[in-house]
């Protein structure tokens, strides 16, 4: 591949050295006076790679997809896509609240290391109070607001769902509105 481009070194969960390209992992297979060999982790022939410094010299093409389609994406990947993606579902689309329960139960907690007995003390605690706050929804009792701005977020994500759904958005539109909403780009 012309031009010059540089290259990103990663680490392995057993912390060698490795190379991300284009979407491509790489690991290193030699090394020579100019240059460092890699070879794709996926494949024994195709996807090699040489670099000389930061820099690509050379790489060549795999028969496979990159790893996040592999893993992601395909009809067999290790994660199918009905694992993860639930565009319909209503309710909270991050793990905010179970971060939040955390931090409330560490708060909770003594110390650190507490004994089991403890633990099922503060456990047995928490549940209490829970089981009171649901009596109390129960009954009639006001949820807890959300700031006005997550309120009208979520209320214009269903709007957009919406269209999606009757087809008055493509789902490349959907995606650039979702993507503006969401000032994800
Ligand atoms: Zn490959």
């Amino acid at each position: 591949m012309a031009g010059i481009r540089k290259i990103e070194f990663v680490a392995s969960q057993k912390g060698t050295p490795q190379v991300l390209l284009d979407g491509y992992v790489y690991n290193k297979n030699a090394v020579r006076q100019t240059c460092i060999h890699w070879k794709c982790v996926k494949s024994l022939f195709n996807g090699r790679l040489s670099t000389s410094g930061d820099f690509v010299r050379n790489v060549t093409d795999h028969n496979h997809a990159p790893y996040i389609v592999s893993t992601w994406v395909d009809d067999d990947a290790r994660f199918p896509i009905q694992l993860w993606n639930h565009p319909l579902t209503v309710g909270p689309r991050t793990n905010n609240n179970l971060e939040g329960f955390h931090s409330r139960l560490n708060q909770t907690l003594p110390h650190r290391h507490p004994n089991i007995f403890r633990f099922t003390e503060v456990i047995k605690k928490i549940e209490a109070a829970d089981k009171a706050k649901i009596a109390q929804l129960e009954y009639g009792a006001a949820p807890p607001t959300r700031k006005r701005i997550y309120r009208e977020t979520e209320n214009r994500l269903l709007r957009l769902k919406d269209k999606l759904l009757t087809r008055q958005k493509t789902p490349l539109e959907f995606l650039d509105a979702v993507g503006h909403l969401l000032k994800l780009a």
